[in-house]
Protein backbone atom coordinates (compact mmCIF):
# COMPACT_ATOMS: atom_id res chain seq x y z
CA UNK A 1 0.00 0.00 0.00
CA UNK A 2 1.34 3.41 -0.65
CA UNK A 3 2.65 5.49 2.14
CA UNK A 4 0.01 8.36 1.46
CA UNK A 5 -2.72 5.90 1.26
CA UNK A 6 -6.53 6.63 2.58
CA UNK A 7 -7.26 9.90 0.50
CA UNK A 8 -10.18 10.21 -0.39
CA UNK A 9 -10.98 10.88 -4.30
CA UNK A 10 -13.46 12.70 -5.97
CA UNK A 11 -14.12 11.37 -9.90
CA UNK A 12 -16.21 12.52 -11.97
CA UNK A 13 -17.78 9.95 -15.03
CA UNK A 14 -16.14 6.23 -13.68
CA UNK A 15 -18.09 4.18 -15.94
CA UNK A 16 -15.59 3.93 -18.28
CA UNK A 17 -12.26 5.25 -19.84
CA UNK A 18 -9.75 7.85 -17.58
CA UNK A 19 -12.30 7.73 -14.86
CA UNK A 20 -12.29 4.08 -14.29
CA UNK A 21 -8.72 3.66 -14.78
CA UNK A 22 -8.20 5.64 -12.04
CA UNK A 23 -10.38 4.45 -9.71
CA UNK A 24 -9.33 1.20 -10.18
CA UNK A 25 -5.64 2.31 -9.53
CA UNK A 26 -6.43 4.43 -6.74
CA UNK A 27 -8.48 1.68 -5.16
CA UNK A 28 -5.57 -0.96 -5.38
CA UNK A 29 -3.30 2.29 -3.41
CA UNK A 30 -5.46 2.33 -0.69
CA UNK A 31 -7.45 5.40 -1.35
CA UNK A 32 -11.06 5.84 -1.25
CA UNK A 33 -12.82 7.28 -4.10
CA UNK A 34 -16.11 8.64 -4.59
CA UNK A 35 -17.01 7.85 -8.43
CA UNK A 36 -20.20 9.92 -10.01
CA UNK A 37 -22.17 8.08 -12.40
CA UNK A 38 -25.39 7.97 -14.18
CA UNK A 39 -27.07 5.15 -13.25
CA UNK A 40 -28.11 2.27 -10.93
CA UNK A 41 -26.66 -0.26 -13.13
CA UNK A 42 -23.26 1.63 -13.12
CA UNK A 43 -23.12 2.51 -9.30
CA UNK A 44 -23.56 -1.22 -8.42
CA UNK A 45 -20.78 -1.95 -10.66
CA UNK A 46 -19.27 0.51 -9.38
CA UNK A 47 -19.41 -0.31 -5.61
CA UNK A 48 -18.39 -3.96 -6.54
CA UNK A 49 -14.75 -2.52 -7.14
CA UNK A 50 -14.29 -2.40 -3.20
CA UNK A 51 -16.98 -3.23 -0.35
CA UNK A 52 -15.46 -0.59 1.87
CA UNK A 53 -13.74 2.24 -0.45
CA UNK A 54 -15.71 2.29 -3.69
CA UNK A 55 -18.40 4.75 -3.10
CA UNK A 56 -20.98 5.34 -6.54
CA UNK A 57 -22.87 8.19 -6.34
CA UNK A 58 -25.19 8.78 -9.51
CA UNK A 59 -24.79 12.56 -10.38
CA UNK A 60 -25.21 14.38 -14.09
CA UNK A 61 -22.58 17.17 -13.83
CA UNK A 62 -25.41 19.13 -15.41
CA UNK A 63 -27.74 18.74 -12.56
CA UNK A 64 -26.25 22.13 -11.14
CA UNK A 65 -28.57 22.22 -8.35
CA UNK A 66 -27.88 18.79 -6.49
CA UNK A 67 -24.06 18.94 -6.85
CA UNK A 68 -23.55 20.18 -3.64
CA UNK A 69 -26.09 17.86 -1.49
CA UNK A 70 -24.69 15.17 -3.60
CA UNK A 71 -21.24 15.35 -2.42
CA UNK A 72 -22.19 16.79 1.00
CA UNK A 73 -24.21 13.99 1.70
CA UNK A 74 -21.42 11.31 0.19
CA UNK A 75 -18.68 13.20 2.44
CA UNK A 76 -20.60 12.90 5.35
CA UNK A 77 -20.03 9.08 5.24
CA UNK A 78 -16.28 9.12 3.94
CA UNK A 79 -14.50 12.72 5.04
CA UNK A 80 -13.71 15.28 2.75
CA UNK A 81 -12.14 15.17 -0.31
CA UNK A 82 -8.75 15.06 -0.83
CA UNK A 83 -8.35 15.16 -4.32
CA UNK A 84 -11.18 15.86 -6.98
CA UNK A 85 -10.67 14.86 -10.69
CA UNK A 86 -13.49 16.72 -13.11
CA UNK A 87 -13.03 14.32 -15.65
CA UNK A 88 -16.36 13.71 -16.97
CA UNK A 89 -16.63 15.15 -20.49
CA UNK A 90 -17.66 14.08 -24.09
CA UNK A 91 -16.50 15.12 -27.46
CA UNK A 92 -19.36 16.76 -29.88
CA UNK A 93 -18.14 16.39 -33.61
CA UNK A 94 -19.61 18.81 -36.43
CA UNK A 95 -18.54 21.86 -38.19
CA UNK A 96 -19.36 24.97 -36.48
CA UNK A 97 -21.85 25.84 -39.36
CA UNK A 98 -23.91 22.58 -39.32
CA UNK A 99 -23.96 22.25 -35.88
CA UNK A 100 -26.76 23.45 -33.51
CA UNK A 101 -26.26 26.27 -31.13
CA UNK A 102 -27.89 23.55 -28.72
CA UNK A 103 -24.76 21.31 -29.07
CA UNK A 104 -22.25 24.45 -27.98
CA UNK A 105 -24.47 24.47 -24.83
CA UNK A 106 -24.73 20.95 -24.23
CA UNK A 107 -21.08 20.99 -24.45
CA UNK A 108 -20.04 23.60 -22.18
CA UNK A 109 -22.79 22.42 -19.93
CA UNK A 110 -21.05 18.90 -19.29
CA UNK A 111 -17.51 19.94 -19.98
CA UNK A 112 -17.13 23.48 -18.68
CA UNK A 113 -20.03 24.26 -16.19
CA UNK A 114 -20.32 21.10 -15.04
CA UNK A 115 -16.48 20.46 -13.71
CA UNK A 116 -16.80 24.24 -12.08
CA UNK A 117 -19.84 23.48 -10.08
CA UNK A 118 -18.17 19.94 -8.98
CA UNK A 119 -14.92 22.86 -8.11
CA UNK A 120 -17.27 25.30 -5.89
CA UNK A 121 -18.90 21.80 -4.40
CA UNK A 122 -15.78 21.22 -2.65
CA UNK A 123 -13.64 24.33 -2.22
CA UNK A 124 -14.65 25.55 0.89
CA UNK A 125 -14.36 22.77 2.15
CA UNK A 126 -10.62 22.72 1.08
CA UNK A 127 -9.73 26.75 1.74
CA UNK A 128 -10.56 26.15 5.52
CA UNK A 129 -8.68 23.09 5.46
CA UNK A 130 -5.98 24.89 3.05
CA UNK A 131 -5.14 21.49 1.35
CA UNK A 132 -6.43 19.66 -1.59
CA UNK A 133 -5.66 18.69 -5.52
CA UNK A 134 -8.26 19.89 -7.85
CA UNK A 135 -6.84 17.95 -10.90
CA UNK A 136 -9.14 18.97 -14.44
CA UNK A 137 -8.85 16.51 -17.47
CA UNK A 138 -8.96 19.22 -20.45
CA UNK A 139 -7.55 17.79 -23.71
CA UNK A 140 -4.47 18.67 -25.99
CA UNK A 141 -7.74 20.15 -27.75
CA UNK A 142 -8.19 22.68 -25.33
CA UNK A 143 -3.76 23.59 -26.32
CA UNK A 144 -4.56 23.04 -29.66
CA UNK A 145 -7.24 22.80 -32.05
CA UNK A 146 -8.98 20.55 -35.17
CA UNK A 147 -11.49 21.30 -38.08
CA UNK A 148 -14.61 19.69 -37.11
CA UNK A 149 -14.44 19.69 -33.10
CA UNK A 150 -15.07 23.31 -32.71
CA UNK A 151 -17.35 23.44 -29.24
CA UNK A 152 -15.19 20.50 -28.27
CA UNK A 153 -12.14 22.80 -29.00
CA UNK A 154 -14.19 25.67 -26.85
CA UNK A 155 -15.13 23.94 -24.27
CA UNK A 156 -11.71 22.18 -23.37
CA UNK A 157 -9.83 26.15 -23.90
CA UNK A 158 -12.69 27.54 -21.66
CA UNK A 159 -11.91 24.91 -19.01
CA UNK A 160 -7.87 25.26 -19.91
CA UNK A 161 -8.45 28.61 -19.09
CA UNK A 162 -10.53 28.80 -15.82
CA UNK A 163 -8.44 26.27 -14.31
CA UNK A 164 -5.32 28.20 -14.47
CA UNK A 165 -6.94 31.81 -13.33
CA UNK A 166 -8.28 29.27 -10.30
CA UNK A 167 -4.41 27.91 -9.68
CA UNK A 168 -3.50 31.26 -8.90
CA UNK A 169 -6.23 32.16 -6.67
CA UNK A 170 -6.35 29.60 -4.49
CA UNK A 171 -2.26 28.18 -4.42
CA UNK A 172 -1.69 30.73 -1.12
CA UNK A 173 -4.34 28.74 0.20
CA UNK A 174 -2.15 25.43 -0.15
CA UNK A 175 -4.76 23.65 -2.20
CA UNK A 176 -3.02 21.89 -5.87
CA UNK A 177 -4.58 22.55 -9.56
CA UNK A 178 -3.36 20.43 -12.32
CA UNK A 179 -4.65 21.01 -15.73
CA UNK A 180 -4.23 17.83 -17.74
CA UNK A 181 -4.49 17.39 -21.58
CA UNK A 182 -4.30 13.96 -22.62
CA UNK A 183 -4.03 13.10 -26.21
CA UNK A 184 -5.89 10.15 -28.14
CA UNK A 185 -6.42 7.70 -25.05
CA UNK A 186 -7.63 4.26 -26.22
CA UNK A 187 -11.42 5.02 -24.14
CA UNK A 188 -15.50 5.34 -25.23
CA UNK A 189 -14.35 8.68 -25.78
CA UNK A 190 -14.91 8.72 -29.98
CA UNK A 191 -17.09 5.58 -29.63
CA UNK A 192 -20.11 5.29 -27.39
CA UNK A 193 -19.61 9.16 -25.84
CA UNK A 194 -19.43 10.64 -28.69
CA UNK A 195 -22.38 13.28 -30.19
CA UNK A 196 -21.92 13.69 -34.05
CA UNK A 197 -23.88 16.22 -35.61
CA UNK A 198 -25.98 15.22 -38.92
CA UNK A 199 -23.98 16.39 -42.17
CA UNK A 200 -26.55 19.10 -44.21
CA UNK A 201 -23.54 21.48 -45.89
CA UNK A 202 -21.92 19.25 -48.81
CA UNK A 203 -19.47 22.19 -49.13
CA UNK A 204 -17.48 20.87 -45.92
CA UNK A 205 -17.29 17.30 -47.38
CA UNK A 206 -13.79 17.88 -48.30
CA UNK A 207 -12.22 19.11 -45.51
CA UNK A 208 -14.51 17.43 -42.62
CA UNK A 209 -15.44 14.08 -44.21
CA UNK A 210 -11.88 12.74 -43.95
CA UNK A 211 -11.49 13.64 -40.07
CA UNK A 212 -15.09 11.95 -39.24
CA UNK A 213 -13.93 8.56 -41.20
CA UNK A 214 -10.59 8.87 -39.88
CA UNK A 215 -11.33 8.62 -36.20
CA UNK A 216 -14.25 6.47 -36.18
CA UNK A 217 -11.91 3.83 -38.03
CA UNK A 218 -8.75 5.03 -35.39
CA UNK A 219 -11.85 4.27 -32.65
CA UNK A 220 -10.60 1.56 -30.25
CA UNK A 221 -6.49 1.70 -31.66
CA UNK A 222 -5.58 4.84 -30.04
CA UNK A 223 -1.89 4.96 -28.78
CA UNK A 224 -2.75 6.28 -25.48
CA UNK A 225 -3.10 3.99 -22.51
CA UNK A 226 -5.49 4.80 -19.99
CA UNK A 227 -4.23 2.39 -17.20
CA UNK A 228 -0.66 4.20 -17.69
CA UNK A 229 -2.35 7.85 -17.44
CA UNK A 230 -4.25 6.46 -14.50
CA UNK A 231 -0.46 5.46 -12.86
CA UNK A 232 0.90 8.98 -13.62
CA UNK A 233 -2.32 10.68 -11.94
CA UNK A 234 -1.54 8.97 -9.05
CA UNK A 235 1.81 9.53 -8.96
CA UNK A 236 1.32 13.05 -9.64
CA UNK A 237 -1.54 13.84 -6.65
CA UNK A 238 1.82 12.15 -4.29
CA UNK A 239 3.94 14.60 -6.02
CA UNK A 240 5.05 18.13 -3.78
CA UNK A 241 5.77 20.18 -6.44
CA UNK A 242 2.45 18.72 -8.72
CA UNK A 243 2.80 20.58 -12.42
CA UNK A 244 -0.35 23.40 -13.42
CA UNK A 245 -0.18 21.89 -16.98
CA UNK A 246 0.58 18.24 -17.64
CA UNK A 247 0.52 16.70 -21.00
CA UNK A 248 -0.07 12.58 -21.66
CA UNK A 249 0.78 11.06 -24.76
CA UNK A 250 3.52 11.46 -27.65
CA UNK A 251 0.92 13.06 -30.02
CA UNK A 252 -0.54 15.75 -27.29
CA UNK A 253 3.19 16.65 -27.23
CA UNK A 254 4.17 17.37 -31.01
CA UNK A 255 1.28 18.84 -31.20
CA UNK A 256 1.01 21.63 -28.46
CA UNK A 257 5.15 21.84 -29.06
CA UNK A 258 4.11 22.95 -33.01
CA UNK A 259 1.48 25.08 -31.64
CA UNK A 260 3.57 27.26 -29.55
CA UNK A 261 6.06 27.40 -32.12
CA UNK A 262 3.78 28.70 -34.72
CA UNK A 263 2.24 30.79 -32.19
CA UNK A 264 5.49 32.54 -31.18
CA UNK A 265 6.50 32.76 -34.87
CA UNK A 266 3.28 34.53 -35.71
CA UNK A 267 3.76 36.75 -32.83
CA UNK A 268 7.41 37.71 -33.99
CA UNK A 269 6.00 38.05 -37.09
CA UNK A 270 3.62 40.99 -36.71
CA UNK A 271 5.37 42.11 -33.40
CA UNK A 272 5.97 46.15 -35.13
CA UNK A 273 2.13 45.97 -35.61
CA UNK A 274 1.55 44.90 -31.66
CA UNK A 275 3.84 47.61 -30.67
CA UNK A 276 2.30 50.13 -32.50
CA UNK A 277 -1.42 50.86 -30.50
CA UNK A 278 0.39 52.56 -27.06
CA UNK A 279 -0.29 56.11 -26.19
CA UNK A 280 2.90 57.59 -27.90
P1 LIG B 1 -15.34 7.86 -21.82
O1 LIG B 1 -14.81 6.48 -21.69
O2 LIG B 1 -16.44 8.13 -22.78
O3 LIG B 1 -15.74 8.36 -20.36
C1 LIG B 1 -16.47 9.54 -20.15
C2 LIG B 1 -17.11 9.50 -18.78
O4 LIG B 1 -17.77 10.76 -18.57
C3 LIG B 1 -18.18 8.42 -18.67
O5 LIG B 1 -18.11 7.85 -17.37
C4 LIG B 1 -19.48 9.19 -18.82
O6 LIG B 1 -20.59 8.61 -18.16
C5 LIG B 1 -19.09 10.48 -18.13
N1 LIG B 1 -20.02 11.56 -18.48
C6 LIG B 1 -20.30 12.07 -19.71
N2 LIG B 1 -21.21 13.04 -19.61
C7 LIG B 1 -21.52 13.15 -18.29
C8 LIG B 1 -22.41 13.97 -17.54
N3 LIG B 1 -23.21 14.88 -18.12
N4 LIG B 1 -22.47 13.81 -16.18
C9 LIG B 1 -21.71 12.87 -15.58
N5 LIG B 1 -20.87 12.06 -16.24
C10 LIG B 1 -20.77 12.21 -17.57
O7 LIG B 1 -14.18 8.85 -22.29
P2 LIG B 1 -12.81 9.33 -21.60
O8 LIG B 1 -11.85 9.48 -22.69
O9 LIG B 1 -12.45 8.50 -20.44
O10 LIG B 1 -13.25 10.79 -21.13
C11 LIG B 1 -12.86 11.34 -19.89
C12 LIG B 1 -12.38 12.76 -20.10
O11 LIG B 1 -11.18 12.74 -20.86
C13 LIG B 1 -13.36 13.65 -20.86
O12 LIG B 1 -13.41 14.91 -20.25
C14 LIG B 1 -12.73 13.74 -22.24
O13 LIG B 1 -13.10 14.91 -22.92
C15 LIG B 1 -11.26 13.73 -21.86
N6 LIG B 1 -10.32 13.39 -22.94
C16 LIG B 1 -10.36 12.18 -23.56
C17 LIG B 1 -9.44 11.90 -24.56
C18 LIG B 1 -9.39 10.57 -25.26
O14 LIG B 1 -8.77 10.46 -26.32
N7 LIG B 1 -9.99 9.55 -24.73
C19 LIG B 1 -8.50 12.85 -24.93
C20 LIG B 1 -8.49 14.07 -24.29
C21 LIG B 1 -9.39 14.32 -23.30
P3 LIG B 1 -21.68 7.69 -18.92
O15 LIG B 1 -21.11 6.30 -18.97
O16 LIG B 1 -22.89 7.80 -18.07
O17 LIG B 1 -21.88 8.28 -20.29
Amino acid sequence: MDKRAGRVLLITGVSSGFGRALSEAALLAGHTVIGTVRSEAAKAEFDRLDGKRAHGVILDVTDFAAIETVVKDVTGRTGPVDVLVNNAGYGHEGTLEESPLNELVRQFNVNVFGAVAMTRAVLPSMRVRRAGHIVNITSMAGLVTFPGVSYYCGSKFALEGISEALEKEVRGFGIKVTIVAPGSFRTDWAGRSMIRTERSVDDYNAVFEPIRRLRKEKDGKQAGDPAKAAQVLLDIIEHDNPPVHLLLGNDALGLVRKKLADLNDEIDAWESVSKSTDFS
